[in-house]
């Protein structure tokens, strides 16, 4: 796993995802070397950047332009600028564009939760898994309703880490904000 403080990050574009929230994220995506991944709402590229070292190509989409330059440094930086497809669009209509994938990851999505994430189903193949992460409890619920509204049986779970940090006296604790993870498979 990269450490957090390997990627290049700027205080314009959220991001990296936490090392210990993205381990989750791979993990649960099951990824493997001929999957076809898109992530809508790539932020610094942590997510992309972990996914590209690992499948076979991802499509990583922001509306923001200054995310798609960041993500791509990022890239660069970690030698898989050769895996990634960069898309700086919205994640809708960057979704009708694209061809099937694998392994869906939504990070980002603003109010457009519910299409991004039916558009997203929608485009997965036989065995697709789509991830979504969400900070907001309102979109943890979304989530979870657009998941079930597809026929997606949802599963969540809510991470709660506090790293130590040592200091002179001993190691001191200190709690990072929870963030859910909601994911499902196509059966
Ligand atoms: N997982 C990323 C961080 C994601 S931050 C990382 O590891 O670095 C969320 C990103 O979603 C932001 O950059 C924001 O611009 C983007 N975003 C929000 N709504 C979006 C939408 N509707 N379409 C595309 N990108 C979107």
């Amino acid at each position: 796993m990269i450490k957090d403080q390997d990627f290049i990050s700027s205080k314009e574009v959220p991001g990296p995802t936490k090392e210990e929230i993205r381990c989750l994220v791979l993990c649960k995506s099951q990824v493997s070397s001929t999957d076809i991944v898109v992530d809508i709402g790539c932020g610094t590229g942590g997510i992309t950047t972990e996914m590209a070292k690992r499948a076979k190509k991802v499509i990583a989409v922001d509306k923001n332009v200054k995310a798609i330059d960041l993500t791509k440094q990022n890239i660069k930086k970690h030698e898989v600028y050769e895996k990634v497809n960069l898309i700086k669009n919205d994640g809708i209509s960057a979704l009708k564009s694209i061809e099937n994938v694998d392994i869906a990851i939504i990070g980002g999505s603003g109010n457009d939760l519910d299409e991004i994430v039916s558009l997203a189903i929608s485009k997965l193949n036989p065995n697709g898994r789509i991830i979504i992460t969400a900070i907001l409890i309102d979109t943890k619920l979304e989530a979870i309703k657009t998941l079930k509204l597809n026929d997606i049986s949802p599963e969540i779970i809510e991470v709660n880490v506090s790293k130590g940090y040592f200091l002179e006296r001993g190691v001191m604790m200190k709690a990072e904000n929870p963030i859910a993870i909601v994911y499902g498979k196509i059966s």
